[in-house]
């Protein structure tokens, strides 16, 4: 989608920080991050949202997402430490962008329940 900010960001028409890319994920620094790592994971596929990814296509983009995230923690040093894997989807989740994405957050310890 030409209109979409992180379509752009998948076909490198905006710059950002890319951390990994597979032929199926993009991995890239959030722009205002929220922890000492803060790493957006989105599908190369524009998928406005998890409740989006339906059907045996969907399941497996959002397996190879979520195992993309899990190595890219690995490699980023988090898995002594720990971290957290979050999709936020619609108003009441907070998403502000409409491409399907995976905040991996780590760095530091972070609360729950969220604000
Ligand atoms: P959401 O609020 O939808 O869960 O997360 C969207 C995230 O995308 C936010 O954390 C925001 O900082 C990040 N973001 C928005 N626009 C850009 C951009 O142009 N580049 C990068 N790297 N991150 C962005
Ligand atoms: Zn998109």
């Amino acid at each position: 989608m030409s209109d979409c900010i992180f379509c752009r960001i998948v076909s490198r028409e905006i710059p950002a920080t890319e951390v990994g890319r597979t032929d199926d994920a993009v991995a890239f620094r959030d722009l205002d991050p929220k922890a000492p790592t803060h790493v957006l994971v989105v599908p190369v596929r524009h998928v406005n949202a998890v409740r989006d990814a339906t059907g045996p296509e969907g399941e497996k983009l959002l397996g190879r997402v979520f195992a993309f995230a899990a190595t890219l923690a690995t490699e980023l040093g988090l898995d002594a430490d720990g971290y957290r894997l979050v999709t936020n989807t619609g108003r009441h989740g907070g998403q502000s962008v409409d491409h399907l994405h995976v905040h991996l957050l780590g760095g530091r310890q972070l609360e729950w329940p969220p604000g």
